[in-house]
């Protein structure tokens, strides 16, 4: 296709139809200044603007920026737009909308500082790694007031907000994006005008503060994103009558609790640890024997203690601000940081091999002394509880010598439990700190940050989870943006020629469906003690083959066909991580410390093993009760997908411009793969030829019937409404009447609004 030649001018003059087609016009050599321009595909993938210098049959030859001349087959050359259409505000506004137009489109805004631009409905922010001056007062003054209306989160925030008093429906703010495409900074964007808008209880500036403790706790440095959440959150933020913020509730979702023990080169545990280590005062370093961070295995196996531009020391002293601000009592603050120093001494308990059978002791040095002291239990049960496990046989209970690998686990088992019930413990102080008090009327407005969607080199269980929750949200997407609004045209007998879009029902299936799907068949093969991950995979293959998005691969290998793309998952480590199992006799240990916060992570542990029903795990002969990480998962997917579905949607959708985390740099493939992932082109389609905004015939003329200058009291509605859309001019072609509705396109409801707002 791509051939350089030097060219000759040619009296054959391409030109585009409006339909996009090219058509070849025979002109006079002195008109070929008026060439037309093109976008074309070059041989890696990129797009480029060039014009067109000659058509001759298949072929036409195209000048490329910095002199280039090349050869394409015409029917890839797609049209450019207008130079007037350059950087619009709103992607259906361009006049040629295919993949091209739209990635510069957002190119030539992203480079001059304008990230967010609007889809139709969607807002696409592109992460521009560096301060840009679009935020604070005067911006959340100026989109209050309306008197700024190029595409915000603000703007998005303050749409919510009127709707939600509007309509009296709920609101939510759905972020997506990949890991560091900015979905953490719009949430925190989103709440500061939520909190400016409804501030004034005091309880905003509580919520603000809550991103601190939750991001030193929940984030971590990887590979991708220096301040990476290792959770989803669902933050709901209850309005008064009056549309005052009454208070908040906080959700969060499958923190990634192997990062405490494991982390890859390069990257960080919680940043929460490095933090206490370099920011602890005095006193406190003294309480928890406190070393500093490359003394601790757990820290050091990454070899990666800091990162660029940031001050652990410093944030320390903020989360210890901001716990105070969400009124975590100093004896728990306290507890908090023993716990915390009792993980990282973890990583530093070592046993001895006493017999030539690899059984273990745990040399009773600083790091175990110091652990049994800070979780206030006796160094002797500490001991037991890490080198020994109890087993019920029969009526008898016998104790089992554990071996090295047995005990290392067991230790780490330790050390993940309890910092993820550390984050629950948080979490529910937090909320508790939050609660709404007697103000509350109901209603929210609920923001999603919820981890996108991954595909690595070695995709485990954690992507297996965080994927599946992309499918979920990706048909709560598609169901709001093309389904529901394609069916209620249809429903209400308007003319429409309908979209088509991917539907990812099957994936769905795939994953859901009972009793063969790929979540039961995990949960199947986790109850069998004799169950592995490789008969785990056998199991998938044997049973799934014939659904077209998943693909058996060798050994413990398996694909699925995501919406995203395909991702290869390795089922090592899924049984374990799935069963997620603490051992009674760990559990007992935790009952009988002195620090006020292990008993209380163990009576939870044993409260939810006692409510599940269903699903027992046999580990070695010890049963206990509890639902898998899967389940439970699934279980929490439901209800927010239930939750988010009594809400109107916004949607926002990050986009990360390159994978080097710095400025100005902007790589089309990796920008369009990410646009092709969410849909947004089909989005803008959609947009462009419907009716986004509706209303039906009775609120309409109740909401609007006042301004009519005849009285109209008498009549039915759809006459009130008919009479409305007169008397404001409102064009034909900008509304369609249904049978019980009036859908309008974009903006047309707007000068209605502002007659009736000065009214
Ligand atoms: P993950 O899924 O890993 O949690 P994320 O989508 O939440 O990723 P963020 O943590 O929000 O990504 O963003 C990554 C980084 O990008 C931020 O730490 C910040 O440096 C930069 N960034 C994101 N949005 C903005 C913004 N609006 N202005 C300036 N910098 C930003
Ligand atoms: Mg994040």
């Amino acid at each position: 296709m791509v051939e350089i030649i030097w060219c000759l001018p040619v009296c054959l003059l391409p030109r585009w139809s409006p339909d996009g087609v090219i058509q070849v016009l025979m002109v006079p050599r002195s008109s070929l200044f008026q060439k037309l321009e093109a976008w074309c595909q070059l041989s890696n993938g990129d797009w480029a603007s060039g014009k067109i210098l000659s058509t001759s049959g298949e072929e036409s030859i195209v000048s490329l920026p910095e002199g280039k001349v090349l050869k394409f087959d015409t029917e890839s050359l797609l049209p450019a737009n207008p130079d007037i259409l350059d950087g619009v505000d709103d992607l259906m506004q361009l006049s040629y909308l295919h993949e091209p137009s739209v990635l510069y489109n957002l190119q030539y805004r992203y480079l001059r500082n304008m990230i967010y631009t609007k889809a139709g409905p969607v807002l696409v922010a592109i992460n521009p790694f560096k301060e840009v001056h679009l935020y604070g007062n005067d911006y959340i003054e100026a989109y209050k007031r309306k008197t700024m209306d190029k595409p915000h989160v603000y703007a998005i925030a303050d749409t919510a907000i009127r709707e939600m008093i509007r309509d009296e429906v709920n609101q939510s703010i759905i972020i997506s994006g990949e890991s560091g495409a900015g979905k953490t900074e719009t949430a925190k964007i989103a709440m500061q005008y939520l909190a400016a808008l409804g501030g004034g209880s005091g309880i905003e500036y509580e919520i603000l503060q809550t991103n601190p403790i939750l991001e030193a706790f929940g984030n971590a440095k990887t590979l991708r994103n220096d301040n990476s959440s290792r959770f989803g959150k669902l933050i709901e933020i209850h309005f008064s009558e009056t549309g005052r913020i009454a208070g908040a509730n906080i959700q969060t979702f499958l923190l990634e609790k192997s990062r405490v023990v494991q982390c890859a080169q390069c990257e960080r545990s919680y940043h929460i640890f490095y933090q206490l280590c370099d920011g602890a005062p005095l006193s406190l370093r003294e309480k928890l024997n406190l070393k500093s961070v490359d003394d601790y295995k757990y820290l050091k196996q990454s070899s990666c203690f800091t990162i660029a531009g940031v001050d652990d020391a410093s944030k320390f002293h903020s989360v210890m601000e901001a716990m105070n601000v969400v009124h975590i009592k100093k004896d728990d603050q306290d507890a908090v940081f023993a716990i915390l120093g009792a993980v990282l001494w973890l990583g530093n308990v070592s046993f001895t091999v006493i017999d030539n059978e690899n059984h273990v002791e745990i040399v009773e040095d600083e790091a175990a002394l110091t652990v049994a002291k800070l979780i206030g239990c006796d160094i002797g049960s500490l001991k037991l509880a890490l080198s020994t496990r109890t087993m019920r046989v029969g009526s008898d209970t016998i104790v089992q010598q554990l071996t090295l690998s047995q005990a290392t686990d067991t230790r780490d088992a330790l050390a993940k439990s309890l910092y993820a019930s550390l984050f629950e413990w948080l979490v529910e102080q937090i909320n508790k700190s939050l609660e709404v008090g007697k103000l509350r009327t109901g209603r929210s407005i609920s923001i999603l940050d919820i981890y996108g969607f991954e595909s690595f080199d070695k995709n485990s269980f954690e992507q297996f989870c965080i994927n599946y929750a992309n499918e979920r949200l990706q048909q709560h997407f598609n169901r709001h943006l093309f389904k529901l609004e394609q069916e209620e045209y249809i429903q209400d007998g308007i003319d429409w020629a309908k979209v088509d879009f991917d539907d990812n029902q099957n994936c769905l299936n795939l994953f859901e469906k009972k009793p063969l799907g790929l979540l039961s068949l995990l949960d199947e093969e986790s109850t069998f003690p004799n169950g592995t991950d490789l008969t785990f995979a056998n199991k998938l293959k044997q049973h799934l083959n014939s659904n077209p998005c998943f693909r058996g691969e060798r050994d413990k290998i398996f694909s699925v066909s995501h919406y995203a793309g395909e991702v290869v998952y390795d089922t090592s480590g899924f049984l374990e991580k799935n069963r997620d199992l603490l051992h009674i006799d760990l559990i007992q240990l935790l009952a009988c410390c002195t620090c006020c916060l292990p008993p209380m992570f163990a009576s939870k542990m044993l409260a939810q093993s006692a409510k599940t029903v269903g699903n027992i795990y046999r580990s070695s002969g010890v049963e206990s009760q509890k639902l898998s990480v899967a389940t439970k998962f699934k279980g929490q997917l439901f209800q927010l997908m239930q939750r988010l579905e009594s809400t109107t949607p916004h949607f926002i959708r990050c986009i990360k411009p390159n994978n080097l985390q710095v400025p100005a740099t902007y790589e089309q493939g990796l920008v369009l793969q990410q646009l092709r992932c969410c849909g947004v082109l089909e989005v803008v389609r959609i947009s462009r030829s419907g009716y986004p905004t509706r209303m039906s015939h009775q609120k309409f003329a109740r909401r609007y019937g006042f301004l009519l200058l005849e009285n109209v009291a008498s009549q039915d509605p759809l006459s009130v409404s008919v009479a409305i859309l007169q008397q404001f001019n409102i064009l034909p072609d900008m509304y369609q009447v249904g049978y019980n509705k009036l859908f309008f396109r974009t903006g047309q409801i707007g000068a209605l609004e502002d007659t009736r707002n000065r009214t």
